[in-house]
């Protein structure tokens, strides 16, 4: 082989060798671009938010919380959500959720709020705000709803309200049957919690499962009032259900106690407030408000009212205590009561 011809077989070789990495770099860039387009694409499937009964989202907020409710098409029996650093996810088969609108660029910005396509599944991302104070549940009064309430900043709430689920633990309360006073305080004092918070109000729970706070009723009923003076609240509530030994009694009504005429005017107007807001629903019998030293009032040093929601001995009164949606609704009238009573300036802030 000549000189010559050699030099051209190595030129040519090498011309050879640098087209095939140049175009092997091409290949890899492109395949890189699709790659990333591709993420792009699912990370801003926004989500189609509507007031109406038929938007897949519906959403609204005020100054402390952004509220958003995902409509399904069944009953969602088991939740599937997990809090992240930064995101709450919550994730619904794809038959489960109610028209689920693709649509790109909706009315929510794709960053705070936007879901993946995956495959059978919705993966539905609200992005958290502040890191604490974020909840999601299944609503209430109707289980194809799932509500979400994103705190909006650290600014604290404008009240705070002491709520005391009465007994607990050792001490069931009155009962009939399996059906214990302790567990419907306890459903209803939870029922008050997405209204108050919603509104503005620090809930604080004397319990928030089934214990007493002392073995010895006494001493557990002091402990009630003293978390309400420690966390220095504006208002206190403590829910009972009544009992008699005479079947015939029946109705709400609610207590309230001035030591010496301690913040006479005030206790006795939040007991009226709160007496008339727990006849909304139901048709309950009105018992009226009265003053009665009882322990967990005489000690507070805010306006305190106990609430007896219905006699768990009087036949009729029971029959709706044992439905669901009865202690929903004592929830929410609670709940409105509280925000009536500080609505109206009562506690000067
Ligand atoms: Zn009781």
């Amino acid at each position: 082989m000549n000189v010559l011809l050699k030099k051209r077989i190595i030129m040519y070789s090498l011309f050879l060798v640098l087209m095939l990495v140049i175009s092997s770099f091409f290949i890899k860039e492109k395949a890189i671009s699709v790659e990333v387009e591709t993420k792009v694409e699912t990370d801003i499937n926004s989500l189609a938010i509507s007031k109406d009964e038929n938007g897949s989202i519906g959403f609204e907020e005020n100054d402390f919380f952004k509220k958003y409710t995902i409509n399904c098409t069944k009953d969602i029996t088991d939740l599937e959500f997990n809090e992240e650093k930064d995101n709450l996810k919550i994730k619904l088969d794809k038959s489960q959720v109610l028209n689920i609108n693709i649509k790109k660029g909706s009315k929510v910005n794709p960053s705070e709020s936007n879901f993946n396509d995956d495959k059978n599944l919705y993966i539905i991302n609200f992005k958290k705000l502040i890191m604490d104070e974020n909840y999601v549940h299944v609503d209430f009064q109707n289980k194809k709803k799932i509500l979400v309430f994103i705190k909006k900043k650290e600014t604290p709430y404008k009240y705070k309200v002491v709520v005391d689920p009465g007994h607990g633990g050792v001490d069931a309360g009155a009962y009939v049957g399996k059906l214990l006073e302790k567990d419907l305080n306890l459903k209803i004092a939870k029922y008050m919690l997405d209204n108050l918070r919603y509104n503005g109000c620090n809930v604080v729970l004397t319990r928030d499962k089934d214990k007493e706070l002392d073995k010895l009723v006494k001493t557990d009923l002091i402990k009630r009032s003293a978390i309400a003076n420690d966390k220095k609240a504006d208002l206190f509530v403590s829910i009972h259900i009544n009992s008699n030994t005479v079947s015939v009694y029946n109705g709400v009504s609610t207590y309230y106690y001035d030591p010496s005429g301690f913040q006479k005017t005030e206790r006795l107007k939040f007991a009226q407030t709160m007496q008339n807001e727990m006849l909304k629903s139901d048709d309950w019998k009105d018992m009226g408000e009265h003053r009665q030293e009882l322990a967990v009032l005489k000690r507070s040093n805010m306006p305190s009212v106990l609430v007896e929601c219905g006699f768990i001995t009087n036949a009729s009164d029971r029959d709706k205590l044992s439905k669901e949606a009865t202690l929903v609704n004592f929830g929410l009238n609670i709940s409105n009561g509280v925000l009536k009573y500080l609505a109206e300036g009562n506690i000067s802030k």
